[in-house]
């Protein structure tokens, strides 16, 4: 059975939300896409050094610190918007190197990539992450072990919960029986949901996704209604 957290909130506070922003930049184009060419290459630069700033401010206009999931590459890449973060005091994650899956990666390049990471957050001053974004949303069958070798204390990529934390098992899959899951890790899972995140809405991949839905759409769906319709607030209070 899932061994699942609460959420404790401060006095006086009935609703809590999370906020995380991935900074991929130019790191998606090449790791995820393989697509080089100077209009996608513009779309990163775009995201480093126009979007970004806005938001830095946007979140300082409203006083919230967030974790910004910063892959090895943006940091080399675009350190000074990166350094301003941090400045801000917000909290940076490790989000691999180039924007890599995972679940492609033999054992010993998935912890090299975790090294690479690790290098480009220390260079432009980050504190040792203590939390894990998988740039792909998913984890290879060592992921968890890695994660808890150098020492993460939480990880934000799954997705077997909605509203609390939990504490995320490996899975043995078989198709002819039961599937089989491991103990439950020491790291936390704070979970994610593809339907809550804005890339999927707003990003048109040319013969892929087509994105570019209105604005609106976006925030009915992060509205609390459309999250879980029946007794959310009630359900996020502990
Ligand atoms: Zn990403």
């Amino acid at each position: 059975m899932q061994k699942s957290g609460k959420i404790r909130l401060p006095k006086g506070k009935k609703v809590a939300v999370s906020l995380g922003m991935d900074f991929d930049a130019q790191a998606i184009w090449d790791g995820s896409f393989n697509l080089l060419s100077p209009a996608y290459m513009s779309r990163g630069e775009f995201g480093a050094e126009v979007a970004a700033p806005r938001i830095l401010d946007l979140l300082d206009k409203y006083n919230l610190k967030i974790t910004w999931f910063v892959p090895g590459h943006t940091a080399d890449t675009f350190p000074d918007i990166c350094k301003e973060i941090l400045r801000r005091g917000h909290e940076i994650g490790h989000h691999g190197y180039v924007h890599e899956n995972p679940t492609l990666q033999p054992y010993e390049q998935e912890r090299k990539v975790m090294e690479m990471g690790l290098e480009s957050l220390d260079k432009i001053g980050a504190p040792k992450p203590s939390v894990y974004r998988s740039p792909y949303w998913d984890f290879s069958p060592n992921t968890i072990k890695i994660l808890e070798d150098y020492g993460f204390k939480y990880d934000s990529s799954l997705m077997g919960n909605d509203l609390f934390p939990y504490y995320p098992r490996s899975v043995e899959c078989h198709s002819d029986r039961a599937n089989v899951f491991g103990e439950p890790s020491r790291i936390l899972e704070l979970p994610v949901s593809w339907f809550l995140d804005d890339w999927p809405q707003t990003e048109y991949l040319t013969g892929g996704q087509e994105g570019q839905r209105p604005a609106q759409d976006i925030y009915d769906r992060w509205l609390p209604s459309s999250i879980t319709p029946v007794r959310w607030t009630e359900r996020a209070i502990c």
